[in-house]
């Protein structure tokens, strides 16, 4: 079965800069029902791609960040008690499932898998959502799509995503943007002009380069956004640059003096 796709490409649209064909491929997953998991660091992109791509399908979209305490009914939803009694709520996923909307879970992997395991029948052609706690059996509305992101850099082997699940999707891998293409996103989101934009993406580069030293999360294109804003705002580039690109990726001062003296070199 597949789905028809109403694109929304009104000209106020949320700006997106594609990096490749993640476009087409999303639009083609969404068309044939196909679940989407997205593999990236932080920063890179995702979150926005989605957003975009959700107003461009004209779908809802939930958004769900994981962590280790989310339960089964923090997605599904669970029954609150009201002036009038007991009254169930849909969970975001639950909500996503009847509406025909996006689902998205942020940074999956940080979830316990008692709780990815409700995934399971949604994600393959079954589109199922059992409800255990009100009896229901939900079909996915033709739109609802699931779509997963973690960050394969910094989960440890034990926190890997399951291959039951894994395999339940269609993989895109995310990275930096090319220097082109990053230069465009940080003038577009900071205001900054094309040499203040070059210089930091120049930067950017050379910091993601800095093998020697234990960094968990490399300067990312968030981070080249906000150093651009404070500068454009007035702040000195290089005290940007130290606050915005050097601080925030370590506590170790070793390393964020190294990050210092790349910045120092480059600005
Ligand atoms: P992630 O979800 O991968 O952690 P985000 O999608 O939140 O990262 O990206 C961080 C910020 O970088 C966004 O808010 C946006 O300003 C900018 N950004 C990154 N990539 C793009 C892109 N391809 N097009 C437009 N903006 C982008």
């Amino acid at each position: 079965m597949s789905v028809e796709i109403a694109v929304n490409n009104s000209e106020d649209a949320l700006y997106y800069e594609p990096q490749n064909n993640e476009v087409e491929l999303f639009s083609h997953a969404y068309k044939h029902q196909l679940p989407v998991l997205i593999k990236g660091p932080t920063g890179c992109g995702k979150t926005r791609f989605i957003a975009a791509m959700a107003e461009k399908l004209n779908r809802p979209l939930y958004t769900v960040s994981c962590h280790d305490d989310l339960t089964a009914a923090d997605l599904v939803g669970r029954h609150l008690i009201g002036p009038e009694g007991t009254y169930w709520q849909d969970g975001p996923l639950t909500r996503a499932v009847r509406e025909g909307g996006i689902c998205y879970l942020d940074e999956v992997v940080e979830a316990r898998k008692d709780t990815t395991v409700v995934l399971h029948p949604l994600a393959d052609d079954r589109r199922v959502l059992p409800i255990e706690r009100t009896g229901e059996y939900l079909e996915a509305a033709p739109g609802f799509m699931l779509v997963v992101s973690y960050n394969p850099g910094y989960q440890s082997l034990i926190k890997g995503m399951k291959p039951s699940t894994r395999q339940r999707f269609v993989a895109m891998k995310f990275d930096y943007p090319t220097p082109e293409v990053e230069t465009r996103i940080v003038m577009k989101e900071s205001g900054a002009d094309k040499s203040l934009a070059e210089q930091l993406v120049r930067l950017g580069g050379a910091l993601r380069n800095l093998k020697d030293h234990d960094l968990e999360e490399a300067a990312s294109t968030r981070l080249l956004i906000y150093a651009a804003k404070l500068v454009v705002g007035g702040i000195d580039v290089r005290q940007a640059c130290y606050a915005a690109m050097a601080e925030p990726l370590s506590d170790d001062d070793a390393t964020v003096a190294a990050l210092k003296n790349v910045i120092d070199a480059c600005v």
